[in-house]
């Protein structure tokens, strides 16, 4: 079969979907799919949907119109805020926009009136993470304008953290967010319906502490991969195993531990140094940086990563493997997304057969990363 691939099994994905979906409907928040790991797959975000999520986002124009044209007629949430220019497109196939800036606003609102549409608003708010949003005293402001903006509605508050500066959810800053939304409503004498309270780094916070007014956590890895993404640990209960990168051998050959001659700089940088170990077998794989990020490859029992390339992914194996051979590595969130992105990575979908008898294994709750994960048996397949 074509190598380098990536297998996707989606009975994984929608019994993620749908365990994160069941342990949060108990508090009261709806879950949004995020298929942007996946470049707007539509065959994840089916699986997502038929796991329970209540509509889909991506950060990506063109991978919320992938899934319209995929015939998709889940709602649709822009997470990143469109460029003015983008404003038209976004009205097309978008119901709802995160947006930080009046210019913006303009835009969605002009592009909407052309279209005879109302275009769904959450007005992003800056909690600690500095990343995107306006910070909280201002969001009166903006609120009050989009309020007063034709062809736009303001659906509510949202906030991203844990993304770039790593700042945890906590119930501070999910409580500051609540009591904002409080605020605007009495000030503006309006409901908001919305308060999207964050990504996966948020379910900690969410199965601890009261959700308050957050109805709504954007979802992306936590579905995809099934771990925390503050601590990388396993999410108990979720499948961590949905994505498979396959790749294959091209050469593999005994060879000594360390390099001949002067070094300087190698293609990414200082080369990591070897230390002696005599002769063994390197293994090289058809893949490379230009691919995937080596360091997030989990390789198979008796194979290690020593390097990579542009091109080459330099292993070492026990045995010198035929070129042609497979071999499967497991994938952590960059792998992963630079995977999905590569054209020279095959996309294969899969699924888990079940036997009709027996249902699929009832998931049980999720626990915080503080406690170590239980591995889950993987269930018979027919
Ligand atoms: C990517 C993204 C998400 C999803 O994050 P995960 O950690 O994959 O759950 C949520 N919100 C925004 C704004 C994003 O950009």
């Amino acid at each position: 079969m074509t190598c380098p691939r990536i297998e996707i099994d989606l009975t994984k994905i929608e019994e993620n979907a749908r365990a994160l979906v069941t342990q949060l409907s108990g508090r009261g928040i709806d879950v949004t799919g995020v298929t942007k790991a996946t470049l707007g797959s539509p065959e994840v975000a089916k699986a997502m949907i038929a796991g329970g999520v209540v509509r889909l986002g991506d950060s990506r124009l063109e991978n919320l119109e992938a899934l319209r044209d995929a015939g998709i007629e889940a709602p649709l949430t822009l997470l990143r805020s469109p460029t003015p220019d983008q404003a038209d497109r976004t009205v097309a196939c978008a119901s709802l926009s995160q947006v930080s800036e009046r210019d913006v606003v303009e835009a969605l609102s002009a592009a909407a009136g052309r279209r005879g549409v109302v275009h769904g608003l959450v007005l992003m708010v800056e909690l600690g993470d500095l990343r995107e949003g306006v910070l909280p005293e201002n969001a009166l402001d903006l609120a009050r304008h989009i309020s007063l903006t034709p062809h736009v509605a303001l659906a509510g508050l949202g906030t991203n953290l844990a993304c770039r500066a790593g700042v945890v959810p906590s119930a501070d800053n999910m409580g500051e967010l609540s009591a904002l939304v409080n605020r605007l409503e009495d000030e503006l004498g309006q409901h908001l319906p919305l308060v999207s309270g964050g990504n996966s780094a948020n379910l900690d916070w969410a199965i601890a502490a009261p959700a308050g007014r957050v109805n709504d956590l954007r979802l992306g890895e936590s579905i995809l991969l099934g771990c925390d993404p503050l601590t990388r640990i396993p999410l108990n209960g979720l499948h961590t195993d949905a994505f498979t990168l396959v790749v294959s051998v091209i050469e593999s050959l005994a060879k000594p531990t360390v390099p001949r001659g002067a070094t300087g700089e190698a293609a990414f940088g200082a080369p990591t140094q070897a230390g002696e170990r005599g002769t063994i077998i390197q293994t090289i794989a058809s893949i490379g940086r230009q691919d995937v990020d080596p360091d997030g490859l989990a390789p198979p029992q008796g194979v290690s990563v020593l390097a990579a390339s542009s091109d080459h992914l330099v292993l070492e194996t026990q045995h010198r493997l035929p070129p042609g051979t497979e071999i499967r590595f497991g994938l952590d969130y960059s792998a992963l997304l630079r995977v999905m992105t590569s054209p020279f990575v095959m996309t294969m979908y899969t699924t888990t057969k079940r036997h009709s008898t027996s249902p699929p294994p009832s998931l049980p709750p999720f626990l915080p990363p503080s406690i170590p994960p239980v591995e889950k048996p993987t269930p018979a397949t027919p």
